[in-house]
């Protein structure tokens, strides 16, 4: 062929007006944070046809695009942690320690945070997604739900090459903010007062061993009187820095986040204003660790409590202080109270030694409908308790238990499975200790 004859041609074509395209699967999970990462992975394993759907354009949802950065709730407390959560937990510890992309904190908090490079856990879940044969279905919006009497039978996406639908027996909503149970008509609930986000940032070209000579009780000191001065909202919070890899994780600022789209967006551009702020303080007040630091990366706004379903169990605050063990426990946590509710700061309530408290499958199932499991940041609960049992260690072991139940359910309904047989499967994340 003629070189000279390449690029010229194209053709016309004209959009027709057809059937929205179909997709067919055994469980579909809405949302592909870790929640529904932990889910739909845990589902594949077990033989059943799974789509991962989210409205981003990739998958990991906040624990990669808001950069959350460390793991936390996957510990016990004391001086002698261990793991209380397994299934893609290990998977997730195994080969992004080594790869050099996790770094544990020992004793804050009293456990064991670990702290992760996001992109390597972005990797890890494109790679494991693909691995089980998990269909991820991106970029799709859900728009509306087809419920039948007690079944949810489909959903309805929006996506940018036209309509898609997705029918399942089984729905997993992990969509952090109950999407699919409030699009399907479920009563959902809100907090009374808003629990605020926070801009996430990662920053670079700080000197490390000045800031580790920073005392955190000082700048937090420093930040309370000082804070109004610089048009910061909140008063605290942490830097954590990666040793030797030149970056830090800054978790110090808030902004609320509405559930409506023009909102948000204000909401992200005001966290993003914080943010900036904040790095100003820094530079200013502690020239020596942070008089030439920058910002590498602006999160996504960071979203932690917005909307969450009614379920057949409401997670209590005293369940969670008591240590109380549910009937129907399907996942245990022991980190704290971390309530969010003022602008200023963060309510925290720390447990001792050898506490723990659980998750109950109860708080994950809407009453109303028998093929539906909430799993993540979206379970019912009242807003302090869930503050504890959202973070993400627990958010692993409730996708665990959602793809179980479902699995258990079958065609029947998930209130109605053998909770002992459900508990037996996850065993790793309710008695292990080592
Ligand atoms: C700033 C901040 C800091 C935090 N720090 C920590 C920490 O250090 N350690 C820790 O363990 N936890 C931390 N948490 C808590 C934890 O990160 C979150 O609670 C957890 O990641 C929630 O996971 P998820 O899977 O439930 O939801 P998300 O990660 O929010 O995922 C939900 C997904 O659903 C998708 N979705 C929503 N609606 C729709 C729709 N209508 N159609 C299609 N898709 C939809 C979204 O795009 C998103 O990807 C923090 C949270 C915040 C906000």
């Amino acid at each position: 062929m003629d070189p000279r004859g390449r690029g010229r041609a194209s053709r016309i074509v004209r959009r027709q007006d057809g059937p929205a395209t179909r997709l067919r699967c055994d469980i579909a999970v809405l949302g592909a944070g870790i929640a529904g990462v932990s889910a739909a992975l845990e589902a594949a394993r077990l033989g059943r046809k799974v789509a991962l759907i989210d409205a981003a354009p990739q998958l990991g949802g906040q624990s990669v695009a808001s950069v959350i950065g460390t793991f936390c709730g996957l510990y016990s407390n004391g001086p002698e942690p261990y793991q209380v959560t397994h299934g893609i937990a290990d998977g997730i510890l195994r080969d992004l320690g080594a790869e050099g992309a996790l770094h544990p904190i020992r004793g804050r908090r009293n456990t064991i945070i670990v702290q992760y490079r996001e992109q390597a856990l972005g990797r890890w879940i494109e790679r494991q997604v693909a691995a089980e044969g998990v269909m991820p279905v991106l970029s799709a919006l859900l728009v509306s739900v087809r419920r039948e009497a007690r079944r949810i039978r489909g959903l309805d996406l929006a996506t940018r090459f036209g309509m898609l639908e997705v029918e399942a027996d089984g729905f997993v909503d992990a969509s952090g903010d109950a999407a699919l149970a409030w699009t399907a008509g479920l009563p959902c609930r809100e907090p009374q007062e808003p629990i605020f986000g926070t801009q996430m940032l990662v920053i670079e070209g700080f000197d490390e061993e000045a800031l580790a000579k920073l005392d955190r009780a000082e700048l937090q000191a420093r930040l309370a009187s000082k804070a109004a001065r610089h048009g910061l909202l909140r008063h605290d919070g942490f830097v954590f820095a990666t040793p030797g890899k030149g970056t830090a994780l800054v978790n110090m600022t808030h902004a609320e986040t509405p559930l409506d789209p023009v909102g948000l967006a204000q909401a992200q551009a005001a966290g993003r204003e914080q943010g900036d702020r904040l790095l100003e303080f820094l530079r200013a007040e502690y020239p020596a660790a942070f008089g030439a630091a920058r910002v590498r990366t602006y999160g996504q706004i960071g979203i932690r409590q917005t909307r969450w379903i009614v379920g057949r169990h409401h997670l209590t605050v005293d369940e969670v202080r008591q240590g109380y063990r549910h009937p129907d426990a399907i996942g245990r946590c022991s980190w704290p109270i971390e309530l969010h509710d003022r602008a200023d700061g963060v309510y925290w309530e720390e447990f001792g030694d050898g506490h723990i408290h659980w998750v109950p499958l109860g708080a994950m199932i809407p009453p109303d409908i028998d093929n539906l499991v909430a799993a993540g940041r979206c379970i019912d609960g009242d807003p302090a308790g869930l503050s504890s049992v959202r973070v993400m260690g627990p958010c692993i072991a409730m996708g665990a238990a959602a793809a179980h139940a479902l699995d258990l359910a079958g065609s029947g309904a998930v209130a109605q499975i053998d909770i002992g047989r459900l508990q037996a499967r996850l065993h790793d994340n309710l008695e292990r200790r080592d």
